[in-house]
């Protein structure tokens, strides 16, 4: 299947007509093409952008909630496709991306609608005046995500971008095009105006680049990971582009003394393993009280050792492909590091798979790992891998736990268990972070805020947050007695 851009609503070739391989990591096939844009895709799409602005800016905000409404069931009624898609792109489960990537794809459609049609006005009166607050379109918005979560993540910055009445220039991962180009398939099919979404595909250095560096793109929301987004930072704030930078993260999973073991080893396991780890918000460090932590230790390697990592299609596959080839000798390199750094292999480690699945030999496959043993401030221990590969760390009281947890120079998530949830309450504020959860993972309301802080990004998303980025407030002010 190849991946065209699409400009203008309609479906294209990149301008040179140069193209790139897009390979299954599952089996390291070659499963199409993709049109690789540079600076002239981008003049294109954003003239196209440019042109549909003014309509779409014009229609009020539950008239566009109402489009929002029909993407999410042309979505819904390509959920199959979304995940098979997905799958086949990343070398995820297709279960996980049944479950996860194609509902919340859907799922953020429908929740922006829904914020659209429960928004107050917003008014501030004086003795002699009242002021009004208006939300107005920043006009041509840049988006550029990762491959992690390919549809999930772009259309969690499509929903509210179309919302507040901006036209969009987005750019998914060259790894992942394929939901990409569905969503505007599914744009087309329900008659959205043309011009209002613009995907172009591509390499970050080249369209990405582009796309941060034109004069017409007024904001640029990036998620990726941090030494990028510390470049588009430094391309994009000197045009004076509004900026929301979702980054890397190295969260810790905190089991305190009083934790319940059986539901502390299942929430690590989940917060370290889901996708490969290779979500921004996996709990890649592990904090235990010294105190239980040989008993937690050893149901957490039995739970690994269990894990089964195979072929994406198979019912029973719990962990997948990485990403690439590339990105698994990446994940492979701090394996040896953390051993070079004095840590200890408890499980994992290695690409020969002892399950009762074998995956294809050419796949990107990594048994689910677990180092012991590591200092805390060890690079492996602080360092994103990105991958199936947790860090195990003792502490010994809660001072200790909130140092280590605080040690990094990300600060995006995180999750404390205990049964006394006033101490987890105390400990969470503690750390510097955007996100804590207490005895769950990942566990999201949308209507709250997301970002990190620290290296982990700028800026928030989610409910209001989003809002509040993809607009301009105006505020008029109108005195009442003339005088
Ligand atoms: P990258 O930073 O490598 O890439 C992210 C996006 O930026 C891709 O589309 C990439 O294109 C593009 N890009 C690369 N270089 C440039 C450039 N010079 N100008 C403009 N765009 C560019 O991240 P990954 O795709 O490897 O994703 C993994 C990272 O994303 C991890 O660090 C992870 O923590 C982070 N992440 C953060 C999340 C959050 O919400 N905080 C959520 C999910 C992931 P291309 O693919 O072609 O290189």
């Amino acid at each position: 299947m190849n991946a065209l851009n699409y400009i203008d609503g309609i479906f294209v070739d990149s301008v040179d007509g140069s193209t790139l391989p897009n390979v299954n990591p599952a089996t390291g096939e070659v499963i199409g093409t993709i049109a690789r844009s540079k600076k002239a895709d981008v003049e294109v799409a954003v003239h196209a952008a440019m042109q549909a602005r003014k309509d779409w800016a014009a229609l009020s905000m539950l008239e566009r909630a109402d489009w929002l409404d029909r993407m999410a069931d042309g979505l819904e009624q390509r959920k199959e496709d979304i995940a098979q898609r997905e799958s086949t792109d990343t070398g995820k489960p297709l279960a996980l991306a049944r479950r996860v990537d194609a509902q919340r794809s859907i799922d953020n459609f429908r929740f922006f609608a829904n914020v659209a049609r429960q928004q107050e006005p917003e008014v501030f009166e004086m003795s002699d005046a009242t002021n009004v607050v208006h939300r107005n379109p920043i006009g041509v918005v840049g988006l550029i995500t990762p491959w992690n979560l390919p549809l999930y993540l772009l259309s969690w910055k499509v929903a509210p971008a179309l919302l507040m009445g901006n036209t969009i220039v987005a750019k998914p991962s060259e790894m992942t095009p394929l939901t990409a180009s569905l969503m505007c398939e599914v744009a087309s099919d329900i008659g959205l105006p043309v011009g209002v979404i613009n995907v172009l595909h591509g390499y970050g250095p080249e369209v990405g680049q582009a796309i941060l560096e034109h004069p017409s793109i007024g904001a640029i929301s990036f998620t990726g990971g941090t030494a990028t987004g510390r470049h588009v930072a430094a391309t994009a704030a000197p045009m004076f582009k509004k900026l929301s930078l979702e980054l890397g993260g190295k969260n810790a999973t905190i089991v305190l003394d009083d934790a319940d073991l059986d539901a502390a080893v299942e929430g690590a396991v989940r917060a370290g393993f889901t996708n490969g780890g290779q979500v921004c918000l996996c709990g890649s460090r592990i904090l235990v009280h010294r105190s239980i932590a040989d008993e937690f230790t050893r149901q957490l390697v039995e739970s690994v050792d269990a894990m089964i990592c195979g072929p994406p299609d198979d019912p029973s596959t719990q962990i997948g492909a990485l990403i690439s080839v590339e990105h698994l000798q990446k994940v492979e390199s701090y394996i040896e590091l953390g051993v070079e750094e004095g840590g200890t292999i408890l499980t994992g480690g290695t690409r020969k798979m002892t399950g009762p699945i074998t995956p294809s030999g050419e796949g990107a496959y990594l048994r689910p790992t677990i180092i012991d043993g590591l200092e805390h401030t060890a690079r492996t221990s602080t360092e994103e891998i990105f991958g199936p590969v947790v860090t195990i760390h003792r502490f010994d009281s809660e001072e200790e736990a909130i140092e280590m947890a605080n040690s990094t120079e990300y600060g995006l998530a995180g999750s404390i268990w205990s049964t006394d949830l006033d101490r987890a309450h105390s400990i969470a504020k503690q750390i510097e972070t955007g996100i804590i959860w207490v005895n769950t993972w990942l566990h999201r309301d949308l209507r709250t805020p997301f970002g990190g802080v620290k290296n982990s990004g700028v800026g928030r998303e989610g409910g209001r947050w989003s809002l509040g980025f993809f607009s301009e407030p105006l505020n008029v002010c109108i005195k009442r007695d003339q005088e």
